[in-house]
């Protein structure tokens, strides 16, 4: 395979329509090999004032630019991912790790997202509803909110900014957006699209820096008006308490500890690869990888017994090489992390049947490897069951009932995905409605998601807003009430109904 040349080796900022460097930069490094890709800018509070001012500026003429042409630029936006599928795909696995099928995958969430949202700009739907009054007309629509914030993580460097960025445009915001500086490349890339899409300067900026800096200047400025997250918890509650105190807008999309509920009557292979794909792809760096299989005990044998055998033809490696399917952790401080926690597992008397170590071969000299992993006989309150561990380590937590299933599932802060492997059409309606997760699965993995519906999660996930689908654009947009009384009397509502 040919390899794709990002063309420069230095990205800069884009503000204003303006590509723009900073004083200091830091390496970007591939996770697949160690070696560097980039430098990437570390902005300062200076630049994210630039942009907002720029921003302020174009998102005033923007919001009276009829929505329908708005949405020609994402048209256009979607044209562009679309003839550079695969330039943006490779380049995605060499920042992020994640193997090239997936990182196609993602890329094509984009190019779904542009479409979709970019429909909206012909609905942006409000309502139109009977006054209690005689000759009055009342209406609901969307209003921009103004200049938005976007902060992002790298396990998904396109596809969450297209979740965000695109119905924040389409609705006549302008928008700052601050990406993971361990994957800037995809930022780099997109805005680049969005300058030839025709956006007007100002609409979209770019700022690169890290969280403490660039992040928090975003966070405490008074005119941005919503800021929306995805990241860690930590991360998250902090950014909330400021926005907060400032009466800002906040979208939060947070950890996740999902589960696989395989039943007693579940079809086993079926289940098994969506175990293998939901808890090992990306090497469990989803906010929706499964971690816990929860698991009746008539079939736990079985079950450990399908997965052990098929976990061997999982292939480890650089995901530029189609023959992988499992790509590296993003940097030594996730390897660590998962390290850790096969210690806690250990320690809290989890059995350890596959993995569990780095891989430190050769092969995987200069990368971040970590085998996939396989516990079993866990329990519900086991920190392994309860804590995110961001990496390829799956516990299988035995049951006797689906009742026991569903509490074991919701046992835990967060609540992103769930999914359950039955043939019991009963189990099916009962687990869907009492599963407390943002999504559920019904015979298939924990992920999954498809870009029209709502994306996010329940408790500690997240704080009750949603990206992607329809709903995304309430995070985006203030809801307007509005009355028309063309009786040419003052009519005061109630108090003139008899
Ligand atoms: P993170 O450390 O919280 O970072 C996320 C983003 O926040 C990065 O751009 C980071 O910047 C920035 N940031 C850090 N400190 C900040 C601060 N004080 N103020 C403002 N911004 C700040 O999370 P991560 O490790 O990148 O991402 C992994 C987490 O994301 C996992 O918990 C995963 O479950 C979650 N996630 C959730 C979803 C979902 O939809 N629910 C989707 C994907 C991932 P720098 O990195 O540049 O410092």
């Amino acid at each position: 395979m040919e390899t794709i040349s990002l063309g420069t080796d230095k990205l800069t900022n884009f503000i204003d329509g303006e590509w723009q460097e900073a004083n200091e930069t830091a390496a970007v490094v591939n996770p697949a090999t160690g070696e560097e890709i980039v430098q990437v800018p570390l902005s300062d509070e200076g630049a994210v004032e630039r942009a907002v001012k720029a921003a302020k500026k174009a998102q005033k003429e923007w919001a009276l630019v009829p929505a329908p042409q708005r949405a020609e630029v994402l048209y256009q936006v979607g044209y562009l991912m679309k003839q550079r599928k695969e330039r943006l795909s490779q380049l995605l696995t060499m920042e992020n790790g994640k193997v090239l099928e997936e990182a196609r995958g993602e890329v094509q969430e984009g190019i779904d997202m542009a479409f979709y949202m970019a429909g909206e700009g012909r609905r942006l739907f409000g309502h139109t509803t009977p006054a209690e009054l005689k000759d009055k007309f009342a209406m609901s629509q969307r209003a921009p909110v103004g200049v938005v914030g976007i902060i992002t993580p790298w396990n998904f460097p396109i596809a969450i900014a297209t979740w965000k960025s695109f119905p924040a445009i389409v609705a006549g915001n302008a928008v700052i957006w601050k990406p993971a500086t361990e994957t800037p490349v995809m930022a780099y890339e997109l805005a680049k699209i969005f300058e030839e899409a025709g956006l007007p300067k100002g609409i979209i900026n770019v700022v690169f820096g890290s969280g403490s800096v660039v992040g928090d200047a975003m966070v405490h400025h008074p005119d941005i008006r919503v800021i929306s997250f995805t990241g860690s918890n930590e991360t998250g509650r902090n950014i909330a308490g400021e926005c907060g105190r400032q009466l800002k807008k906040v979208s939060l999309e947070m950890g996740g500890k999902n589960a696989v509920i395989v039943m007693d009557d579940a079809d086993l292979d079926l289940a098994v690869d969506g175990i293998l794909w939901s808890a090992f792809g990306t090497s469990g760096q989803r906010c929706t990888a499964c971690s816990r299989v929860i698991v009746h005990e008539k079939v736990k044998t079985d079950l450990e017994e399908r997965l052990l055998a098929k976990m061997k033809d999982l292939t480890i490696g650089n995901g530029l090489d189609e023959k992988n399917k499992v790509g590296p952790i993003i940097n030594k401080a996730g390897l660590d992390k998962i390290k850790q926690y096969i210690e806690i597992g250990k320690n809290e008397g989890a059995k350890l049947l596959a993995g569990g170590s780095p891989l430190e071969d050769e092969a995987y000299r200069g990368g971040h490897y970590f085998a996939p992993t396989l516990f079993t006989d866990a329990t519900a309150d086991m920190r392994i069951s309860r804590e995110e561990i961001f990496g390829p380590v799956v516990s299988l937590i035995p049951v006797n009932s689906l009742e026991e299933a569903i509490e074991a599932n919701n046992q835990v802060e967060y609540g992103l995905s769930s999914s359950i492997f039955t043939r019991d059409v009963n189990r099916v309606f009962q687990a869907q409605r009492d599963l407390d997760t943002g999504i559920v699965y019904v015979n298939a993995g924990t992920t999954g998601a498809e870009i029209h519906l709502p994306f996010g999660g329940t408790k500690g996930t997240g704080n009750g807003h949603r990206d992607s689908g329809v709903q995304a654009l309430d995070v985006f947009t203030e809801w307007k009430a509005v009355y028309v009384d063309y009786s040419g009397k003052l009519q005061r509502a109630q108090i003139d109904v008899d």
